[in-house]
């Protein structure tokens, strides 16, 4: 599909997914854990158009949710509610109930408060649910196991110590069934390591746990596996499931897992339009029509997102997509946007070839916390969002109008 007929006809800048690639991705995850019982829950909160959530659920994929929003979304696109997990770590009782109400498939538990309010409910309500107990992977079961002084807990999960003493206390309930262990890593890195490292701390606990009566069937392993913002610097899905399926297999655990950005990340790009150039003492400064409203990530991680201007042909562009990227024909120069703020760039000091007035951009690898996390910011509209299926597109969210921004404030 050229993606410039794409800008012709909506206009930019826009966000451009292809099906193709996030099915793919989804199929490609689906295919490393076929050895184990595994449920996909694609983590919302990376990318929730209705459109693609009901594409993957129609691919099999079950959801990551974190909030009643979420939960909305993932109902409206037609999910196997069982096939549900719902994180977070301040889950309102109205949240609760809506998905006690739908009949999701688990909880993930932060804290022993949290457990305590979920049985609560439940018995309100006169409903079952399963938890899955997120504990803390940054604690080395082992170096904690005979710790006596009292041990912290963070925001997120519960360190080990307290699970046996939570399970000892609560999972004799009646109503939610504590079957699963939690774990998410955040951001994986580059290596399967930290996974691999985890499940084998984690593994005597459920050994643990289950000598003590407590049958434990599942593990969730959490989101974070690595997207190649770059090209091929992160493990593929059967890199991840090498390390961790043996492991499972042995323990005869089920496993759920919650990827978002290794699904969508490289399945969305974003283009936008050249409206200036100008020189400022040795810097040339390209100023394109989308801002970090539309996309937050440059200016909120300092994250990498390869820049690519349509028009050079396909050809040229290069094998690898990284940073520092050297060639000829190219200018070095930084890529921002229209907003009042010195924060708000995709590219500094970076080689690509020359953008004249007009010319249209392509940000790439912006599937994943691109979208979900623009905003009105400047009484900006928020751009469409479009998605590619072969050779054909649709709008699968309009461009927001300048009436939109004050239609709440009525
Ligand atoms: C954000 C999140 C995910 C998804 O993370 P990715 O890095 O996009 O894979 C999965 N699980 C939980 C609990 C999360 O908060």
């Amino acid at each position: 599909m050229d993606v410039a007929e794409i800008a012709d006809q909506v206009g930019t800048p826009v966000y451009i997914y292809s099906r193709a690639t996030f099915l793919d991705h989804l199929k490609k995850i689906q295919d490393a854990y076929v050895d184990i019982d595994t449920t996909i829950c694609y983590s919302i909160k990376a990318c929730g158009n209705i459109h693609i959530l009901k594409e993957l659920a129609e691919a099999g994929s079950g959801f990551d949710i974190v909030s009643g929003g979420e939960l909305y979304r993932a109902r409206q696109a037609g999910a196997d509610l069982s096939k549900i997990v719902f994180a977070g770590v301040g889950k309102t009782d109205r949240e609760i109930i809506e998905a006690l109400d739908a009949g999701i498939g688990c909880f993930n538990i932060e804290s022993e408060a949290e457990l305590e309010n979920l049985i609560k409910l439940c018995k309100t309500h006169g409903k079952t649910t399963k938890s899955a107990l997120r504990v803390n992977p940054d604690i080395s079961y082992d170096a904690h196991k005979h710790t006596t002084t009292g041990v912290k807990e963070t925001k997120f999960g519960i360190d080990i110590e307290r699970t046996m003493k939570i399970y000892d206390r609560y999972a004799d309930n009646g109503a939610v069934e504590m079957s699963v262990i939690h774990v998410h890593l955040g951001s994986g890195g580059k290596t399967i390591d930290p996974y691999v490292n985890y499940v084998k701390k984690i593994l005597p606990l459920v050994e643990e746990l289950r000598s003590k009566g407590y049958a434990i069937d599942t593990l969730d392993l959490g989101g974070g596996y690595g997207a190649d913002y770059e090209t091929a610097t992160v493990p593929s899905a059967a890199d991840y499931a090498a390390g961790v399926v043996p492991l499972l297999k042995a323990a005869n655990l089920k496993l759920i897992l919650e990827p978002g950005k290794s699904i969508i990340a490289n399945a969305g790009i974003m283009l936008t339009s050249t409206l200036f150039k100008k020189s400022s003492g040795n810097k040339t400064f390209v100023i394109v029509d989308a801002g970090m409203n539309d996309l937050i990530r440059p200016c909120l991680y300092e994250a990498f997102h390869f820049i690519w201007p349509t028009r050079v042909s396909a050809n040229l562009v290069p094998e690898k997509r990284i940073n520092g990227l050297e060639m000829e024909n190219t200018e070095k120069v930084d890529v921002v946007g229209p907003i009042c703020e010195g924060t708000d760039y995709f590219a500094k000091n970076r080689a690509i070839p020359k953008l004249e007035r007009g010319d249209l951009v392509a940000v790439f690898s912006v599937g994943a916390y691109g979208y979900t996390m623009a905003s009105n910011y400047n009484a900006r509209p928020m751009c469409p969002e479009v998605l590619v299926d072969g050779d054909q597109f649709r709008v699968i969210r309009k461009r927001q109008t300048y009436e939109d921004l004050i239609k709440m404030e009525k």
